[in-house]
């Protein structure tokens, strides 16, 4: 357990959390700011910061984990999709340094956008960051 990590004080039982999944290695709680109703995350057991972080084993279980709890969401609230999302580190939205999946029921008249404008890419810039990507290695 992380000293500060609120994540961490919910599943210690040291914060309230609306608990609605567990496992060996994950909880599942509401977020306290549901961009839909049901919008809930999963974490990890053990603490890890984000996704460059976690331990493979971790990270298998809290993806099962989302998808059980998606299934259990789609049983209970009958939206019309999911996104699965995580923020990993501030440039990208990351806030709770404790890794954690969004699983955010979508429903048809939902106010959610798209984060991103599709507008295409110069000839050979997507070749080019793809050939970088691939010489970085593993
Ligand atoms: P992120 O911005 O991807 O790091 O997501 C952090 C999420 O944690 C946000 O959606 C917050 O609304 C949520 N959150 C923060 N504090 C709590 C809390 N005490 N209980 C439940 N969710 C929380
Ligand atoms: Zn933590």
């Amino acid at each position: 357990m992380a000293e500060e990590c609120i994540f961490c004080k919910i599943i210690a039982g040291e914060l309230p959390g609306e608990i609605v999944d567990s496992d060996e290695r994950t909880v599942a709680f509401m977020d306290i700011n549901p961009a839909t109703p049901g919008h809930a995350l999963v974490v990890p057991r053990a603490h890890s910061t984000d996704l460059m972080d976690i331990a493979d084993e971790d990270l298998e279980a809290t993806i099962v984990a989302a998808r059980r709890l998606a299934r259990r969401i789609e049983a209970a609230l009958d939206p019309d999709g999911f996104n699965i999302l995580n923020a990993c580190r501030p440039a990208a939205w990351q806030t709770v340094f404790h890794f954690h999946l969004h699983v955010i029921p979508r429903y048809e008249d939902d106010p959610l956008k798209l984060p991103w404008i599709p507008r295409g890419a110069e000839e050979g810039q997507i070749a080019a960051v793809a050939e970088k990507i691939r010489a970085a290695g593993a």
